[in-house]
């Protein structure tokens, strides 16, 4: 925390902190598999980019970042878990126009919460629900910004669901509340929306069309109904913990036959395959 390793349970921040009083602040969550870091380039190459569009000047080297990265996960012995680490423009009198001097305030955790990629979720699928995108016009920063995220959230496990896809004004999906939406077209192909300001680019979609141009899968990038979506072949969602989740399904329909479809299956199969593997970079270099 701001460039000192303090237990959980002290950690606090200032009641100034413009993370605090405005969201002015950028965050991502790595996950860790097996003792290593999944992807871990790609997403400081994602943080480095929020940073950049919120003119927040980067607290440290990439390299110190990824060396303190490390220390975290080591003194939290986290085998398999995740990283969260957060950066805001820092601690400023009050006030909406950027503070002329404030550093950047950082901090950065581990814990050994497991990811449902690997789990029972990735097995036997989740059900996802559908909800008006309420979110403003910059969704591909990571901020922490997330008070419609969490709306939509709070909306899905109401009822007894894992995850809200959003959808915007047009009807198209835009992206999950924490995730990236996908469905499989009826020819197989894997059908998601372009990167816009509309979503976040996330560094698992990026993996995973690394990981299936090598398995020879077809992406499609382009907006899908809600409608396309309530009638695809097989439906998934993606990110850094849940890497590829089957969605057996939308609001009331059950999507196939209410389990896994092959496609979906040989995604998390791919996935378990690459978090174990040497390279677990695939989404390095595609974010920017
Ligand atoms: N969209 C949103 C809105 C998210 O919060 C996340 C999770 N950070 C994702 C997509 C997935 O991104 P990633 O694969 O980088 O976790």
């Amino acid at each position: 925390m701001n460039g000192q390793y303090v237990p959980h349970g002290v950690a606090s921040v200032h009641v100034e902190d413009r993370g605090y009083q405005f969201a002015d602040g950028v965050y991502e969550v790595i996950p860790v598999i097996a003792g290593r870091q999944v992807d871990a380039i790609g997403h400081r190459e994602r943080l480095a980019r929020s940073l950049r569009e919120l003119q927040i000047d980067p607290p440290m080297t990439d390299r110190a970042l990824g060396l303190v990265i490390s220390e975290v996960i080591r003194r939290n012995r986290v085998r398999t878990g995740h990283v969260y680490l957060q950066i805001t423009r820092g601690v400023a009198p009050r006030d909406h126009a950027f503070p002329v001097e404030a550093e950047p305030a950082i901090v950065v955790y581990a814990n050994s919460k497991a990811a449902g990629g690997i789990g029972k979720q990735a097995d036997e699928g989740v059900r996802v629900i559908t909800a008006p995108d309420q979110r403003w016009a910059r969704c591909d920063i990571k901020t922490v910004a997330l008070l419609p995220n969490c709306l939509a959230k709070q909306t899905a496990r109401e009822a007894g669901a894992h995850e809200a896809f959003m959808y915007d004004s047009d009807g198209f999906i835009t992206e999950g509340s924490s995730t990236n939406a996908w469905i499989v077209d009826a020819e197989g192909r894997l059908v998601t929306r372009p990167v816009s300001h509309e979503i976040l680019n996330g560094i698992t979609r990026l993996s995973l069309m690394a990981l299936v141009a090598e398995a020879g899968i077809e992406v499609v990038e382009r907006p899908f109904t809600v409608e396309e979506l309530l009638g695809a072949r097989e439906v998934f969602l993606t990110s850094a913990s849940a890497l590829a989740t089957p969605v057996i399904q939308v609001d009331d329909r059950i999507i196939g036959n209410g389990r896994p479809g092959s496609v979906t299956s040989r995604l998390v199969e791919i996935f378990r395959a690459y978090v174990a593997s040497d390279n677990v970079d695939a989404a390095a270099g595609r974010t920017v």
